[in-house]
């Protein structure tokens, strides 16, 4: 974990910018809410209880300047609102898939790819070379089921 926050520093630094005190508590509740795709506002309420002179609008530019420097994922769900979640070193180019429970709107993360056969067919075919897929499926969880 403390590998990925000298990771974005250092790519902070490579693009001008700082770590603040600030971006550095925003990048913790990340780290530590790994499995949670948090919301602006999600992340903004955690980030205050360390950082209680921290404004709103700090978040949403962080959020963009991380965004910029492929630090996290946006996960985009259909009650429009993004969430996020922090890449972890190595992974920053490939992403793991999403099952979002219809009911109940929990987000479950598959972990494994499982698509190699498919980006490979598709290279083979299209002469496209996959940097990522955002994959979703929609179901119902073992709860609600
Ligand atoms: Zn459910
Ligand atoms: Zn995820
Ligand atoms: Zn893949």
């Amino acid at each position: 974990m403390e590998k990925t926050m000298e990771i974005l520093k250092e790519k902070l630094k490579a693009t001008g910018f700082k770590i603040t005190p600030q971006r550095r508590a925003i990048i913790e509740v990340l780290i530590e809410n790994e499995n949670s795709h948090l919301s602006t506002e999600e992340i903004y309420d955690k980030v205050r209880v360390d950082c209680p002179e921290i404004g709103l609008a700090t978040v949403y530019r962080t959020m963009q300047l991380l965004d910029e420097i492929n630090g996290i994922s946006k996960l985009n769900l259909d009650d429009g609102c993004t969430r996020y979640e922090i890449n972890f070193e190595g992974e920053e180019n490939h992403h793991h898939h999403h099952l979002i429970c219809k009911n109940c709107g929990t987000i479950i993360e598959v972990k494994e790819d499982l698509l190699d056969a498919i980006e490979e067919k598709v290279e083979n075919t299209y002469k496209f070379e996959i940097k990522d897929h955002d994959l979703k499926f929609y179901g119902l969880c073992s709860k609600c089921k």
